[in-house]
Protein backbone atom coordinates (compact mmCIF):
# COMPACT_ATOMS: atom_id res chain seq x y z
CA UNK A 1 0.00 0.00 0.00
CA UNK A 2 0.92 3.82 -0.23
CA UNK A 3 1.53 5.40 2.62
CA UNK A 4 2.85 8.95 3.53
CA UNK A 5 6.04 8.38 5.90
CA UNK A 6 8.37 10.65 8.07
CA UNK A 7 11.44 8.90 7.59
CA UNK A 8 14.38 11.07 7.85
CA UNK A 9 14.60 13.93 10.56
CA UNK A 10 14.87 17.47 9.09
CA UNK A 11 13.54 15.93 5.51
CA UNK A 12 10.13 16.31 4.12
CA UNK A 13 7.78 13.64 4.82
CA UNK A 14 7.53 10.92 1.58
CA UNK A 15 4.74 8.80 -0.57
CA UNK A 16 6.21 5.28 -0.05
CA UNK A 17 5.25 1.59 -0.48
CA UNK A 18 4.86 -0.62 2.05
CA UNK A 19 3.39 -3.26 3.10
CA UNK A 20 -0.55 -3.84 3.96
CA UNK A 21 -0.80 -4.13 7.34
CA UNK A 22 -2.44 -7.33 8.70
CA UNK A 23 -5.00 -6.62 12.01
CA UNK A 24 -3.40 -8.80 15.16
CA UNK A 25 -6.00 -10.20 17.86
CA UNK A 26 -8.40 -7.73 19.28
CA UNK A 27 -7.41 -4.86 16.26
CA UNK A 28 -9.27 -3.69 13.06
CA UNK A 29 -8.05 -2.77 9.91
CA UNK A 30 -9.62 0.43 8.42
CA UNK A 31 -9.35 1.57 4.57
CA UNK A 32 -8.58 5.02 4.79
CA UNK A 33 -11.58 7.19 3.47
CA UNK A 34 -9.94 10.54 4.68
CA UNK A 35 -6.77 12.05 6.88
CA UNK A 36 -6.45 15.26 7.91
CA UNK A 37 -3.07 17.24 8.50
CA UNK A 38 -2.48 19.38 11.46
CA UNK A 39 0.26 21.37 12.88
CA UNK A 40 1.22 19.50 15.63
CA UNK A 41 2.87 17.48 12.51
CA UNK A 42 4.74 19.79 11.81
CA UNK A 43 6.05 20.69 15.31
CA UNK A 44 7.32 16.96 15.24
CA UNK A 45 9.37 17.15 12.27
CA UNK A 46 10.77 20.24 12.92
CA UNK A 47 12.06 18.40 16.04
CA UNK A 48 15.77 17.90 16.69
CA UNK A 49 17.22 14.39 15.94
CA UNK A 50 18.63 14.07 19.22
CA UNK A 51 15.84 12.93 21.72
CA UNK A 52 13.40 12.03 18.45
CA UNK A 53 10.34 10.94 20.10
CA UNK A 54 9.07 8.45 17.86
CA UNK A 55 10.71 5.61 16.14
CA UNK A 56 11.19 6.36 12.16
CA UNK A 57 9.89 5.89 9.62
CA UNK A 58 6.62 6.72 11.06
CA UNK A 59 3.28 7.15 9.40
CA UNK A 60 1.76 10.87 9.30
CA UNK A 61 -1.96 11.11 10.13
CA UNK A 62 -3.21 11.51 13.63
CA UNK A 63 -6.62 12.65 12.38
CA UNK A 64 -8.25 9.05 10.25
CA UNK A 65 -11.65 8.24 8.64
CA UNK A 66 -12.53 4.93 7.12
CA UNK A 67 -14.34 1.62 6.55
CA UNK A 68 -13.79 -1.70 8.53
CA UNK A 69 -12.24 -3.58 6.02
CA UNK A 70 -10.86 -6.63 8.29
CA UNK A 71 -10.95 -7.48 11.96
CA UNK A 72 -8.47 -9.76 13.91
CA UNK A 73 -9.05 -12.96 16.46
CA UNK A 74 -11.86 -11.39 18.65
CA UNK A 75 -13.34 -8.70 17.49
CA UNK A 76 -16.55 -9.35 17.33
CA UNK A 77 -18.27 -5.61 18.25
CA UNK A 78 -17.88 -4.21 14.94
CA UNK A 79 -18.77 -5.31 11.73
CA UNK A 80 -16.61 -5.28 8.40
CA UNK A 81 -18.21 -2.46 6.45
CA UNK A 82 -18.84 -0.13 9.05
CA UNK A 83 -17.65 3.57 8.13
CA UNK A 84 -15.94 5.10 11.05
CA UNK A 85 -13.48 7.91 12.16
CA UNK A 86 -10.50 7.39 14.93
CA UNK A 87 -10.40 8.38 18.57
CA UNK A 88 -6.39 8.98 18.52
CA UNK A 89 -5.47 9.77 22.04
CA UNK A 90 -5.04 5.82 22.86
CA UNK A 91 -4.61 5.11 26.22
CA UNK A 92 -4.61 2.05 28.15
CA UNK A 93 -8.07 1.59 28.55
CA UNK A 94 -7.87 0.31 32.21
CA UNK A 95 -6.77 3.31 34.77
CA UNK A 96 -8.85 5.83 36.41
CA UNK A 97 -8.98 8.56 33.36
CA UNK A 98 -9.25 5.94 30.97
CA UNK A 99 -12.21 4.83 32.41
CA UNK A 100 -14.11 8.07 32.04
CA UNK A 101 -13.10 8.25 28.32
CA UNK A 102 -10.36 10.26 29.36
CA UNK A 103 -7.45 8.31 27.45
CA UNK A 104 -5.78 11.87 26.30
CA UNK A 105 -5.02 12.14 29.81
CA UNK A 106 -4.00 8.24 30.11
CA UNK A 107 -0.91 8.55 32.72
CA UNK A 108 -0.32 5.01 32.02
CA UNK A 109 0.12 4.83 28.05
CA UNK A 110 3.53 5.67 27.90
CA UNK A 111 5.02 3.45 30.45
CA UNK A 112 2.98 1.01 28.43
CA UNK A 113 4.52 2.17 24.88
CA UNK A 114 0.97 2.57 23.82
CA UNK A 115 1.05 5.96 21.07
CA UNK A 116 -1.48 7.55 19.25
CA UNK A 117 -1.45 6.25 15.21
CA UNK A 118 0.82 9.08 13.63
CA UNK A 119 2.15 10.28 16.67
CA UNK A 120 4.23 6.83 17.43
CA UNK A 121 2.21 4.31 16.12
CA UNK A 122 1.39 3.89 12.10
CA UNK A 123 -0.60 6.79 11.05
CA UNK A 124 -4.09 7.32 9.03
CA UNK A 125 -2.28 8.97 6.23
CA UNK A 126 -1.83 5.57 3.79
CA UNK A 127 -4.24 3.21 1.98
CA UNK A 128 -4.69 1.33 5.24
CA UNK A 129 -4.33 1.41 8.70
CA UNK A 130 -4.57 -0.11 12.14
CA UNK A 131 -6.77 0.45 15.32
CA UNK A 132 -5.53 -1.40 18.83
CA UNK A 133 -9.39 -1.59 19.59
CA UNK A 134 -12.50 -1.26 18.48
CA UNK A 135 -12.57 0.75 21.40
CA UNK A 136 -11.52 3.71 19.23
CA UNK A 137 -13.32 4.04 16.86
CA UNK A 138 -16.59 5.92 16.48
CA UNK A 139 -19.09 4.99 13.54
CA UNK A 140 -20.26 7.83 11.26
CA UNK A 141 -22.95 6.35 9.40
CA UNK A 142 -23.81 8.19 6.31
CA UNK A 143 -21.86 11.38 7.41
CA UNK A 144 -19.30 12.49 4.57
CA UNK A 145 -15.70 11.32 5.71
CA UNK A 146 -13.82 14.46 4.27
CA UNK A 147 -15.86 16.91 6.27
CA UNK A 148 -15.88 15.02 9.57
CA UNK A 149 -12.30 13.60 9.81
CA UNK A 150 -11.62 17.00 11.12
CA UNK A 151 -13.51 16.34 13.78
CA UNK A 152 -11.16 13.77 15.63
CA UNK A 153 -8.45 16.53 16.63
CA UNK A 154 -9.42 20.31 14.90
CA UNK A 155 -12.61 19.74 16.24
CA UNK A 156 -12.27 17.48 19.30
CA UNK A 157 -9.50 19.51 20.60
CA UNK A 158 -11.33 22.85 20.84
CA UNK A 159 -14.55 21.00 21.60
CA UNK A 160 -12.50 19.69 24.95
CA UNK A 161 -11.21 23.15 25.89
CA UNK A 162 -14.59 25.28 25.34
CA UNK A 163 -16.12 22.34 27.29
CA UNK A 164 -13.86 23.31 30.69
CA UNK A 165 -14.75 27.31 29.83
CA UNK A 166 -18.47 26.72 29.64
CA UNK A 167 -19.30 28.42 32.90
CA UNK A 168 -17.62 31.35 32.43
CA UNK A 169 -19.30 31.38 28.75
CA UNK A 170 -22.83 33.21 30.01
CA UNK A 171 -25.02 35.82 28.03
CA UNK A 172 -22.72 39.26 27.63
CA UNK A 173 -19.34 37.20 27.74
CA UNK A 174 -17.12 37.67 25.52
CA UNK A 175 -14.43 34.37 23.99
CA UNK A 176 -11.72 35.20 21.82
CA UNK A 177 -9.88 33.29 19.35
CA UNK A 178 -6.46 33.04 18.40
CA UNK A 179 -5.18 31.39 15.11
CA UNK A 180 -8.18 31.24 12.85
CA UNK A 181 -6.94 27.78 11.12
CA UNK A 182 -8.01 24.24 11.74
CA UNK A 183 -8.17 24.20 14.84
CA UNK A 184 -9.47 27.57 15.17
CA UNK A 185 -12.29 27.79 12.75
CA UNK A 186 -13.66 24.77 14.64
CA UNK A 187 -13.64 26.70 17.83
CA UNK A 188 -15.57 29.92 16.18
CA UNK A 189 -18.11 27.57 15.47
CA UNK A 190 -18.51 25.43 18.03
CA UNK A 191 -18.22 28.66 20.16
CA UNK A 192 -21.12 30.17 18.36
CA UNK A 193 -23.24 27.06 18.58
CA UNK A 194 -22.87 26.21 22.46
CA UNK A 195 -22.60 29.53 23.90
CA UNK A 196 -24.23 32.68 23.59
CA UNK A 197 -20.55 34.25 23.92
CA UNK A 198 -19.69 37.48 21.61
CA UNK A 199 -16.75 36.00 19.83
CA UNK A 200 -13.24 37.32 18.70
CA UNK A 201 -10.55 36.37 16.63
CA UNK A 202 -7.12 37.11 15.93
CA UNK A 203 -4.98 36.35 13.25
CA UNK A 204 -2.18 37.37 11.31
CA UNK A 205 -3.84 38.03 7.33
CA UNK A 206 -6.71 39.94 6.27
CA UNK A 207 -7.60 36.89 4.37
CA UNK A 208 -7.44 34.96 7.91
CA UNK A 209 -9.67 37.71 9.26
CA UNK A 210 -12.28 37.09 6.40
CA UNK A 211 -12.40 33.81 6.96
CA UNK A 212 -12.69 33.79 10.67
CA UNK A 213 -15.52 36.36 9.63
CA UNK A 214 -17.29 33.66 7.49
CA UNK A 215 -17.35 30.85 9.79
CA UNK A 216 -19.02 32.68 12.47
CA UNK A 217 -16.39 35.22 14.39
CA UNK A 218 -18.62 38.65 15.00
CA UNK A 219 -15.06 40.73 15.21
CA UNK A 220 -11.84 39.66 13.32
CA UNK A 221 -8.77 41.80 14.79
CA UNK A 222 -5.21 41.64 13.40
CA UNK A 223 -2.67 39.67 15.91
CA UNK A 224 -0.06 42.14 16.57
CA UNK A 225 1.28 44.57 18.83
CA UNK A 226 -2.04 46.40 18.70
CA UNK A 227 -4.17 43.67 19.67
CA UNK A 228 -5.06 43.94 23.23
CA UNK A 229 -5.76 47.61 22.78
CA UNK A 230 -8.08 46.63 19.67
CA UNK A 231 -9.87 43.71 21.85
CA UNK A 232 -9.63 45.98 25.04
CA UNK A 233 -11.70 48.78 22.67
CA UNK A 234 -14.25 45.89 22.36
CA UNK A 235 -14.87 44.79 25.52
CA UNK A 236 -14.22 47.73 27.44
CA UNK A 237 -13.12 47.54 30.86
CA UNK A 238 -14.48 43.79 31.37
CA UNK A 239 -12.00 42.12 29.06
CA UNK A 240 -12.68 38.46 27.47
CA UNK A 241 -13.88 35.67 29.61
CA UNK A 242 -12.01 33.22 27.74
CA UNK A 243 -9.54 33.24 25.46
CA UNK A 244 -8.29 30.47 23.32
CA UNK A 245 -5.05 30.48 22.04
CA UNK A 246 -4.17 28.26 19.31
CA UNK A 247 -0.76 29.70 18.12
CA UNK A 248 0.84 29.13 21.77
CA UNK A 249 4.15 31.64 20.84
CA UNK A 250 4.83 34.38 23.23
CA UNK A 251 3.73 37.11 21.71
CA UNK A 252 0.58 35.04 21.31
CA UNK A 253 0.05 34.28 25.05
CA UNK A 254 0.60 37.50 26.14
CA UNK A 255 -1.87 38.78 24.09
CA UNK A 256 -3.82 36.60 25.87
CA UNK A 257 -3.18 37.98 29.29
CA UNK A 258 -3.18 41.47 28.55
CA UNK A 259 -7.14 40.62 27.31
CA UNK A 260 -8.35 38.72 29.63
CA UNK A 261 -10.80 39.61 32.13
CA UNK A 262 -11.62 38.68 36.10
CA UNK A 263 -11.61 34.95 36.10
CA UNK A 264 -11.27 34.63 32.89
CA UNK A 265 -9.81 31.03 31.47
CA UNK A 266 -6.52 30.99 29.15
CA UNK A 267 -6.94 28.05 27.18
CA UNK A 268 -2.95 27.33 25.64
CA UNK A 269 -3.73 24.90 23.19
CA UNK A 270 -0.96 26.00 20.33
CA UNK A 271 2.19 24.37 20.51
CA UNK A 272 4.27 27.51 20.37
CA UNK A 273 6.26 26.92 23.29
CA UNK A 274 5.97 30.26 24.95
CA UNK A 275 4.78 30.75 28.46
CA UNK A 276 2.01 32.21 30.47
CA UNK A 277 3.32 34.44 33.43
CA UNK A 278 1.00 36.04 36.32
CA UNK A 279 1.05 38.83 38.77
CA UNK A 280 -0.22 38.00 42.07
CA UNK A 281 -1.73 40.60 44.52
CA UNK A 282 -4.00 43.40 45.40
CA UNK A 283 -2.76 45.39 42.66
CA UNK A 284 -2.38 42.95 39.75
CA UNK A 285 -5.67 42.83 38.49
CA UNK A 286 -7.54 41.02 37.02
CA UNK A 287 -8.39 38.46 40.20
CA UNK A 288 -8.57 34.82 39.31
CA UNK A 289 -7.34 34.44 36.22
CA UNK A 290 -6.44 30.38 35.15
CA UNK A 291 -4.37 29.74 32.32
CA UNK A 292 -4.81 26.07 31.43
CA UNK A 293 -2.87 23.47 28.95
CA UNK A 294 -5.66 21.06 27.49
CA UNK A 295 -4.46 18.58 25.62
CA UNK A 296 -7.01 17.08 22.46
CA UNK A 297 -9.99 15.64 23.98
CA UNK A 298 -12.26 12.41 25.31
CA UNK A 299 -13.93 9.21 23.61
CA UNK A 300 -17.13 10.74 25.01
CA UNK A 301 -16.97 14.55 23.94
CA UNK A 302 -16.14 12.82 20.37
CA UNK A 303 -18.96 10.89 19.72
CA UNK A 304 -20.75 14.18 20.90
CA UNK A 305 -19.41 15.73 18.32
CA UNK A 306 -20.26 13.47 15.67
CA UNK A 307 -23.89 13.96 17.10
CA UNK A 308 -23.57 17.45 16.24
CA UNK A 309 -22.35 16.77 13.07
CA UNK A 310 -25.28 14.40 12.41
CA UNK A 311 -27.56 18.08 13.86
CA UNK A 312 -25.50 19.25 10.66
CA UNK A 313 -24.81 22.54 12.83
CA UNK A 314 -21.12 22.67 11.99
CA UNK A 315 -19.54 23.59 8.66
CA UNK A 316 -15.97 22.25 8.47
CA UNK A 317 -13.94 23.95 5.75
CA UNK A 318 -11.27 21.59 4.04
CA UNK A 319 -8.86 21.36 1.35
CA UNK A 320 -8.37 18.07 -0.28
CA UNK A 321 -5.15 16.53 -1.47
CA UNK A 322 -4.64 12.84 -2.79
CA UNK A 323 -2.02 10.77 -1.08
CA UNK A 324 0.26 11.56 -3.74
CA UNK A 325 -0.15 15.46 -3.29
CA UNK A 326 0.12 14.67 0.32
CA UNK A 327 3.59 16.42 1.03
CA UNK A 328 2.33 19.46 -0.83
CA UNK A 329 -0.52 19.57 1.96
CA UNK A 330 2.36 20.05 4.69
CA UNK A 331 4.54 22.41 2.75
CA UNK A 332 0.85 24.60 2.60
CA UNK A 333 0.86 23.99 6.34
CA UNK A 334 3.96 25.18 6.98
CA UNK A 335 3.96 28.10 4.33
CA UNK A 336 0.45 29.24 6.11
CA UNK A 337 -1.62 29.50 2.88
CA UNK A 338 -4.40 26.80 3.55
CA UNK A 339 -7.98 27.30 4.56
CA UNK A 340 -9.41 25.69 7.43
CA UNK A 341 -8.32 21.84 7.51
CA UNK A 342 -6.13 20.35 4.71
CA UNK A 343 -7.58 16.21 4.52
CA UNK A 344 -5.50 13.07 2.23
CA UNK A 345 -7.98 11.26 0.72
CA UNK A 346 -6.35 8.19 -0.21
P1 LIG B 1 -3.11 25.82 11.52
O1 LIG B 1 -1.80 26.06 10.86
O2 LIG B 1 -4.20 25.21 10.73
O3 LIG B 1 -3.67 27.17 12.16
C1 LIG B 1 -2.87 28.09 12.83
C2 LIG B 1 -3.50 29.47 12.64
O4 LIG B 1 -2.80 30.39 13.48
C3 LIG B 1 -3.37 30.00 11.21
O5 LIG B 1 -4.62 30.53 10.78
C4 LIG B 1 -2.33 31.10 11.33
O6 LIG B 1 -2.52 32.15 10.39
C5 LIG B 1 -2.58 31.58 12.73
N1 LIG B 1 -1.43 32.30 13.34
C6 LIG B 1 -0.11 32.08 13.16
N2 LIG B 1 0.60 32.97 13.89
C7 LIG B 1 -0.29 33.75 14.53
C8 LIG B 1 -0.19 34.84 15.45
N3 LIG B 1 1.01 35.28 15.85
N4 LIG B 1 -1.34 35.38 15.91
C9 LIG B 1 -2.53 34.92 15.53
N5 LIG B 1 -2.70 33.91 14.67
C10 LIG B 1 -1.59 33.33 14.18
O7 LIG B 1 -2.77 24.90 12.79
P2 LIG B 1 -3.74 23.85 13.56
O8 LIG B 1 -3.55 22.51 12.96
O9 LIG B 1 -5.08 24.44 13.71
O10 LIG B 1 -3.03 23.79 15.00
C11 LIG B 1 -3.06 24.92 15.84
C12 LIG B 1 -2.14 24.68 17.02
O11 LIG B 1 -2.70 23.75 17.93
C13 LIG B 1 -0.78 24.12 16.65
O12 LIG B 1 0.18 24.68 17.51
C14 LIG B 1 -0.94 22.65 16.95
O13 LIG B 1 0.29 22.01 17.15
C15 LIG B 1 -1.76 22.73 18.20
N6 LIG B 1 -2.53 21.54 18.56
C16 LIG B 1 -2.65 21.30 19.90
C17 LIG B 1 -3.45 20.27 20.33
C18 LIG B 1 -3.63 20.02 21.79
O14 LIG B 1 -4.26 19.04 22.14
N7 LIG B 1 -3.13 20.89 22.66
C19 LIG B 1 -4.13 19.47 19.40
C20 LIG B 1 -4.00 19.76 18.04
C21 LIG B 1 -3.22 20.83 17.63
ZN1 LIG C 1 -3.30 17.36 15.91
ZN1 LIG D 1 -5.24 4.62 31.00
Amino acid sequence: MKALQYRTVGAEPEVVEIDTPEPGPGQVRLKITAAGVCHSDDFVMNMPAEGFPYPLPLTLGHEGAGTVDAVGDGVDEIAVGTNVVVYGPWGCGQCLQCAQGLENYCPRAAELGIFPPGLGAPGAIAEYMIVDSPRHLVPIGDLDPVATVPLTDAGLTPYHAITLSLPKLVAGSTAAVIGAGGLGHVAIELLRHLTPARVIALDVTEEKLEFARSVGAHEAVLSDADAVDAVRKITGSRGVQAVFDFVGYQPTIDTAMGIVGTAGDVMIVGLGDGQATAKIGFFAQPFEVAARAPYWGSRSELIELIDLAHEGVLDIAVETFSLDEAPEAYRRLGANTLTGRAVIVP
